[in-house]
């Protein structure tokens, strides 16, 4: 048999069929976070962490407004070389700190499986749109057991990003996250158009959780919520959303932070919407 034949019939392992219960992570030091268990897990806090500070306090006013993991890029893939690329290492330090000092677990955006040794005491691992095809960082991520969160690339189908998590659970990580943040289309009118359909085709598709970025997925703020909401309504397991302390002086992504009072109100909302989904369930 050709390897074209064997590929044909062979069951991914992200398929339902070759794993029929839907797959749950736990995340933090006591795992007392679970992603995919039917529950909405909500992520939050800045595009990037520009100081101490800065990530200090958007982490308690996150927290305050019930975030249950703190995000935060320390290693940012700009368009531009000529933007704000993030503080690395010194970043990462502060994000753990923050985390400590709020109760919450983090996640991160990793570039380069290079830096992989700086991401120890980072709860959840971020393959960002850009580098979703960057098969060598998804197999050293494969080979380590810490929680991934794989963001579809801008221009790829969703049996691209499947095959891109297989990659992971090929290594033996079964710990992977989906994310849906938006895709490129003709619309120029907002910065991405998220997939509604990718929700519900991914929870038909694969046991891996799923995750929506309302906030790359539109770039403007009072586009975040109704979308993020639409997303619940169609079965996502979480959300993941940009709130910075002050958005006008953001260094990244700035038309679409939400302020927290915003982020509060989207949580309540979020919430609410929750309760119905599981009454039409
Ligand atoms: C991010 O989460 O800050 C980010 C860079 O997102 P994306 O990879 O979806 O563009
Ligand atoms: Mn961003």
């Amino acid at each position: 048999m050709s390897i074209c034949q064997k590929e044909c019939i062979m069951e991914m392992l992200t398929s339902k069929k070759s794993h029929p219960q839907d797959t749950v992570i736990h995340i933090g030091e006591k795992k007392d976070l679970s992603i995919g268990n039917g529950s909405l897990t909500i992520m939050a806090g800045p595009c990037a962490i520009e100081s101490r500070e800065q990530l200090l306090a958007t982490a308690y006013a996150v927290k305050a407004a019930g975030a249950q993991v703190l995000r935060g890029g320390a290693f940012k893939p700009r368009t531009s070389p000529y933007t704000f690329s993030g503080l690395g290492e010194e970043g990462l330090s502060y994000l753990v700190e923050a985390g400590r000092a709020v109760g919450l677990p983090v996640i991160s955006e990793i570039m380069d499986a290079a830096d992989l040794m700086l991401f120890e005491d980072i709860d959840i691992i971020q393959v960002g749109a850009k580098n979703m095809q960057n098969f060598s960082l998804l197999t050293a991520l494969g080979r380590n057991n810490k929680p991934v969160l794989l963001k579809r690339g801008a221009g790829n189908t969703i049996d691209e990003l499947l095959y891109s998590a297989e990659y992971i659970l090929k290594e033996g990580n079964p710990n992977v996250i989906l994310c849906e943040r938006g895709i490129r289309t003709f619309e120029p009118s907002s910065r991405f158009t998220f997939d509604i359909n990718a929700i519900p085709l991914l929870k038909q598709k694969t046991h891996l959780p799923v995750i929506a970025d309302p906030s790359h997925a539109t770039g403007i703020s009072s586009l975040v919520t109704p979308v993020g909401l639409a997303a619940i309504a169609a079965g996502c397991d979480g959300l993941l959303i940009e709130v910075h302390n002050d958005p006008a002086s953001a260094l990244c992504d700035s038309a679409q932070a939400l302020s927290p009072n915003a982020f509060s109100q989207l949580v309540s909302g979020a919430r609410d919407y929750e309760k119905i989904r599981c009454i039409h369930r």
